[in-house]
């Protein structure tokens, strides 16, 4: 998923849905934004993508100068109506109101419990245990109320949240998904789950909200406060991968430069001998580019992709994702024709993509087709909001590297070596989650 928020003097609505706008990539099912004028908190949400949701019309349904929004993708909780965020509630008579990106570990148990002392809930998702929690906790210290609450949840949480007069936002202690904060020349602030929206409205500074942390944004100005100081940052390295855009640098990785160089080491780690090299566009294409500097054998465009679908990975069921994956990709006959061809992508989760486009391209003439993944074989599901939810669908959990070669029918496949990627982010390999590649859970998912 993800969230924006924006505290400012003038009316926020446009600049929100511009924000929002750029946060598409990290959830297409759903979106929604809620703006408070002084007086109260105005929400509109919908099934759908961004630009179909919020026309000129909605927006202006919309006054005020603090506000907040979500895109979603489902990870908990399926892809419903009653599912779609920010979620909005009362507590002591106030509204409240947030938006979640990430993934709690321990939503269930907890759900359970409140159940059982007469909760009813109104969503399937986690993220209302998280308002539940916060009003429960509150008193008269909103910030207090959030503490005892980063208390009781686990696992990945960056969220974004309004009340009173506050613009509020927190990231879990691990630090799993991204959060950064600008602040412009007038005093405007934006928050969100990367820095596009930031670039796109505008921002002097900007740097990234910590692990642990809670800032609070009111006409005092920005105040913070930390949960836990203690660090046990665990950044999602699958974000640099595939899931935040090329022009994202969160917590100290630009994922361009991360995609490039990973394309550069696996070009050493695995090199073959061949006349192109080709990315699955766009995911694959800075790895490509990597991959084709440093070998010196030329980088064309050999797929061709339909602009106007989504995602393929995030539409729920199998079988949409194979269809879409032959609407979006269409292998260039002209280029790909008597050749032999190096085919980078990002990833492989279940298999479907790369299955499908090989046997296209040697339809379309390639004479060998030779698959380089610059990540390492995704064997594990996430808990921590990205949704790989089992390992029966995770092709490399159920087949060594030579099989899955044979089932996609590649002349060769090599993905890159897990010491490759971190050498990649040129940090310490420590500060990362990588679980769904390792299995090395920072925070135990025995709860599910
Ligand atoms: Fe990211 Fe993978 Fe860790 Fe999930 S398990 S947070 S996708 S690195
Ligand atoms: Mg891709």
């Amino acid at each position: 998923c993800g969230v924006i928020g924006i505290y400012s003097n003038k009316e926020v609505s446009k600049k929100l849905f511009y924000g929002l706008n750029s946060l598409q990539h990290r959830g297409q099912e759903s979106a929604g934004l809620c703006v408070f004028d002084g007086e109260k908190m105005r929400l509109e949400k919908s099934m759908g993508l961004v630009y179909d949701i919020f026309s000129e019309e909605v927006l202006n349904r919309l006054p005020g100068t603090i506000g907040i929004g979500h895109v979603r993708y489902s990870t908990a909780g399926g892809s419903f109506e009653y599912n779609t965020q920010p979620l909005i509630g009362f507590t002591k008579g106030k509204e409240i109101c947030l938006a979640h990106n990430g993934n709690l570990i321990n939503h269930q148990i907890l759900k359970t419990r409140l159940e059982e002392d007469g909760m009813m809930f109104q969503t399937t998702i986690d993220s209302e245990v998280i308002l539940f929690l916060i009003s429960r906790y509150y008193k008269d210290d909103i910030i207090e109320a959030i503490k005892k609450t980063m208390g009781i949840i686990q696992g990945a949480y960056s969220i974004v949240m309004m009340f009173e007069d506050k613009l509020i936002a927190f990231r879990d202690p691990n630090g799993f998904r991204p959060l950064v904060l600008g602040v412009g020349e007038d005093g405007e602030c934006i928050i969100a789950s990367e820095n596009a929206p930031l670039e796109i409205i505008g921002v002097s500074e900007k740097r990234d909200v910590e692990p642990g942390e809670i800032i609070v944004i009111d006409k005092n100005g920005i105040k913070s406060k930390f949960y836990e100081s203690k660090d046990k940052r665990h950044h999602c390295i699958f974000e640099y991968v595939y899931f935040a855009r090329d022009d994202a640098t969160l917590d100290d990785i630009n994922s361009y430069n991360f995609r490039r160089r990973c394309g550069e080491i696996l070009s050493r780690e695995a090199p073959v001998e061949a006349d192109l090299i080709i990315s699955v566009p766009d995911s694959g294409t800075p790895g490509a580019i990597g991959y084709a500097q440093e070998t010196g054998i030329p980088f064309a465009e050999g797929l061709v992709k339909n602009r106007y679908m989504g995602r393929t990975f995030i539409k729920p069921t199998n079988e949409e994702r194979e269809i879409s994956v032959k609407m979006k990709l269409n292998p260039l006959g002209t280029v790909l024709k008597g050749k032999r061809i190096v085919v980078v992508d990002d990833s492989i989760v279940r298999g479907t993509t790369s299955a499908n486009l090989i046997k296209r391209m040697k339809e379309a003439g390639a004479k060998e087709v030779h698959m380089r993944i610059v990540s390492p074989p995704v064997e594990y599901p996430c808990y921590y909001g990205i949704d790989t939810p089992s390992r029966k669908n995770l092709i490399a959990a159920n087949y060594s590297i030579e099989e899955i070669r044979k089932k996609i029918g590649a002349d060769s496949l090599a993905f890159i070596s897990m010491d490759g990627m971190i050498e990649a982010s040129l940090k310490e390999k420590d500060i990362f989650c990588k679980a769904c590649f390792n299995g090395d859970y920072p925070v135990d998912p025995i709860l599910i």
